[in-house]
C-alpha cells in the first residue's frame, strides 16, 4: 500500500520518497504489477490520475536492472540513437511534462532521458540525443522527423507507452503513430512491452491496443 513496499530498485525508490510520493493512486497501484510483471497494458486514466508516474516508473526500474543502451552510433555529430524506452505524447506541453517528472525519479539511476518536440528548433534536440539516450520522450511528428533524419533508431525499443492516444488521434497523428511502431516491429533483439493510455475508450482506440498490443490487460480506475 505505499511504495516503500515495491521494489522498483533501490535508486528509484529513493527519488520517489524524495519527490514525497507514498501512497500510489489507484492507477498506479493496479498498473505497476502489471507493468512490472512485463504484462501490455490499455489504461484508462485521466489526468490528474498519477498516470505519468504509472508507466514511468516500471520502465525506468527495468532499464536500471537491465543496462544498457547502445551508444550512439557514429561519433562527432550525425550518429543514430538507440533508445531503449519511447514514451510518445500529443503535445511539447505534456512531453515536457512528462520529461521533467520522469528526470526527477531517473536522478543516479544512470537512465538517460531526453525530450524531442515539434515547434522548436530540431538543431538542440539532435545535440542531446548525441550525448546519449535511454528514455526519449516524443511528439510523434518531431519524432518522425528523426527516423526520417536517421538520426533515431527504434530497433532496440523495449517499452512503449503512448500517453493520452485518444488526444494524439483527434490531433490526426495516427498516420505518424503507425509508422513508428512499424519502426519497432522489423527484426529486433527481444521482445516490446506496450502501455496505452487514453482518457476514453472508443472504437479507434480500441483498433490501436489490438494492432499494437500483445495478450494485454485492460484496466479501468
Ligand atoms: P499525472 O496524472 O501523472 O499528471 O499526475 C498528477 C499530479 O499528481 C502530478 O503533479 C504528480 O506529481 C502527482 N502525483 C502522482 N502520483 C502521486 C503520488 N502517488 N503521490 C503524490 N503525488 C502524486
Amino acid at each position: 500500500n505505499t511504495f516503500a513496499e515495491i521494489d522498483l530498485g533501490k535508486a528509484l525508490n529513493e527519488n520517489i520518497r524524495r519527490c514525497k510520493y507514498v501512497k500510489p493512486t489507484p492507477i498506479q497501484r493496479h498498473a505497476i504489477p502489471i507493468a512490472m510483471a512485463g504484462r501490455d497494458l490499455m489504461a484508462c486514466a485521466q489526468t490528474g490520475s498519477g498516470k505519468t508516474a504509472a508507466f514511468c516508473f516500471p520502465i525506468i526500474s527495468g532499464i536500471m536492472r537491465n543496462p544498457k543502451s547502445m551508444p550512439v552510433w557514429g561519433q562527432g555529430g550525425g550518429g543514430v540513437a538507440y533508445p531503449l524506452a519511447l514514451i510518445l505524447s500529443p503535445t511539447r506541453e505534456l512531453s515536457c511534462q512528462i520529461h521533467d517528472e520522469a528526470k526527477k525519479f531517473s536522478y543516479q539511476t544512470g537512465v538517460k532521458l531526453v525530450v524531442a518536440y515539434g515547434g522548436a528548433p530540431i538543431s538542440q534536440q539532435l545535440r542531446n540525443l548525441e550525448k546519449g539516450v535511454d528514455i526519449l520522450v516524443a511528439t510523434p511528428g518531431r519524432l518522425v522527423d528523426m527516423i526520417e533524419r536517421e538520426r533515431v533508431s527504434l530497433r532496440m525499443i523495449k517499452y512503449l507507452a503512448l500517453d493520452e492516444a485518444d488526444r494524439m488521434l483527434d490531433m490526426g497523428f495516427e498516420p505518424q503513430i503507425r509508422r513508428i511502431v512499424e519502426q519497432m516491429e522489423m527484426p529486433r533483439p527481444g521482445p516490446r512491452q506496450t502501455m496505452l493510455f487514453s482518457a476514453t475508450f472508443p472504437t479507434e482506440i480500441q483498433r490501436l491496443a489490438s494492432d499494437f498490443l500483445s495478450n494485454y490487460i485492460f484496466l479501468a480506475v
